[in-house]
């Protein structure tokens, strides 16, 4: 019965085939104005003008998420001029948008595996700063006084098969000996701290959640207050070349600068020739309870943990502020996606935690797009003299872009070479096929599901 449910009517397949035509182009488009969970809980912000003239700077940033800002700040904390340009607002793409999970961990692989991939001193350099991310990021909380009503109670990845709890060990092994702080918990520990069945898992303690929206608003106060120049609606359509290094330009104004750094992530487009084909940008949902009561919350996410576990159809969740249920999945078609989107979290949840008695009311909704990559290493790309782009970490940024942005900026402030970056510094990386494979990413999810299914 259920199964008959979920297939689409006659009007929800003519709304399917429309949106398959019309949105090809723009289905990683943000409705960045409409107001979702993050902002309406999180304080506002007086919009920053729009480039109007023609301004220089040492440094111009491209882009006003996190790696952009993180970029500015560690730039101006090396004394330099910084202008930031937005093409739309602070926050309106994936650093807004976000689930809030500050982690301390790679996405997929362990420290081993990517101390392989780059060899001993690099390996060790990326392992030190993704194990210190959800530090640094707290830590930026606390430098500029930011109220992202951040919870640092660490985050639990449980696992729910022998086999993803051999790979959970394996995690939980090699950080704790890389001297990163770490626990096991056993299963009725996990158990018990989630609400939910799992037979173990592995605790990383300087991490949690935040509400990445107000991340993302007291950051830019924080860069204007430090002398950072933002400009707001103001998006680059062009680069040029000029002799004292870069001109980027808007439809209302330019910058030049000797230095520029483009950390655009998934909304990337045509600024550059080929940058577009060096990532996929994937779309995912996010959705939320109403606050739950006292009773629920002895029961589920006790002592506010954030916890993502290891299902291929990741389920994650942990509370805002208002004790919301905050949690997230995607869909392989984008039909009726609210609708659809509330129901399957609340059946997911249902499920996930007994205490609920059912599928619990999900009533906040809202979608966003992040940067993946196949082998899951984000990319610093040296594109041209004084000209970089960093970013894309397969949805496990929020941390990372912090403290990978603030190296980017030093970095393009000439405070550290090469070869002391916490990542091998490359020419772009164009993914073969790549429409294809956007398509194909972004239709993988019964494929993860059914993986999931057969265990
Ligand atoms: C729904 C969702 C849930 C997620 N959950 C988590 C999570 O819980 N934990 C986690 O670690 N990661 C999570 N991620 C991933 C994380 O949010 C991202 O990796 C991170 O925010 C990337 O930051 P960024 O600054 O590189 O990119 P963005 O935040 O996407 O910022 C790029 C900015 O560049 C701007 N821009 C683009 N082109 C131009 C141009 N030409 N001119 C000017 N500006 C331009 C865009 O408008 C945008 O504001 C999630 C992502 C999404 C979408």
């Amino acid at each position: 019965m259920g199964r008959r449910r979920n297939l689409p009517s006659i009007r929800q397949s003519a709304s399917i085939i429309s949106a398959v035509r019309s949105r090809r182009q723009s289905m990683f488009e943000v409705d960045w104005q409409t107001p979702h969970l993050w902002r309406k809980t999180a304080q506002t912000r007086t919009t920053a003008p729009r480039l109007s003239g023609d301004h220089h700077t040492d440094v111009l940033v491209v882009g006003g998420g996190f790696t952009g800002m993180a970029a500015a700040l560690g730039a101006r904390d090396c004394g330099l001029n910084v202008v930031l340009l937005e093409g739309n607002e602070i926050g309106s793409a994936a650093s807004g948008r976000n689930n809030g999970l500050v982690i301390s961990h790679h996405s997929k692989a362990s420290p081993s595996e990517f101390e392989k991939v780059y060899g001993k001193p690099l390996g060790e350099r990326y392992n030190r700063m993704v194990a210190d991310a959800a530090g640094v990021a707290f830590g930026l909380m606390q430098r500029f006084n930011i109220d992202a009503h951040q919870v640092q109670e660490g985050w639990i990845q449980p696992a729910h098969t022998e086999k993803t709890l051999e790979r959970a060990r394996q995690f939980h092994d090699e950080w704790k000996a890389f001297g990163a702080n770490v626990s096991w918990l056993d299963r009725d520990d996990v158990s018990a701290r989630i609400g939910s069945p799992y037979l173990g898992g592995w605790m990383v303690h300087n991490s949690g959640h935040i509400n990445p929206f107000a991340m993302t608003i007291g950051l830019a106060d924080a860069l204007e207050r430090e002398g950072v120049r933002i400009f707001e609606n103001s998006r680059a359509t062009r680069i040029e070349r000029i002799a004292t290094g870069w001109r980027v330009l808007t439809t209302s104004g330019s910058v030049t600068a000797p230095e520029v750094i483009l950390a655009t992530n998934a909304l990337t487009e045509d600024i550059w020739p080929g940058l577009k084909r060096t990532l996929i940008p994937f779309k995912v949902f996010q959705a939320a309870t109403p606050p739950l009561s006292e009773e629920l919350r002895a029961q589920i996410l006790v002592g506010n943990p954030a916890v993502s576990d290891m299902r291929n159809d990741l389920r994650y969740f942990h509370y805002d502020c208002d004790n919301r249920l905050v949690s997230g999945a995607t869909h392989s078609l984008w039909f009726d996606e609210a609708q659809r989107g509330r129901a399957k979290v609340a059946q997911m949840l249902g499920k996930a935690f007994k205490a609920f008695g059912g599928p619990p009311e999900v009533d906040e909704y809202w979608h966003g797009t992040f940067a993946v990559v196949p082998d899951r290493q984000p990319r610093l790309y040296r594109l041209a003299p004084g000209l970089v782009f960093g970013g894309i970490y397969s949805g496990r940024g929020v941390a990372l872009s912090m403290s990978l942005g603030q190296e980017l900026g030093r970095w393009a402030a000439g405070k550290s070479s090469d070869d002391q970056m916490p990542l091998p510094v490359t020419s772009m990386k164009p993914i073969p096929l790549h429409a294809l494979a956007v398509q194909t990413a972004n239709k993988m999810h019964a494929w993860h599901r059914l993986k999931d299914r057969l265990g």
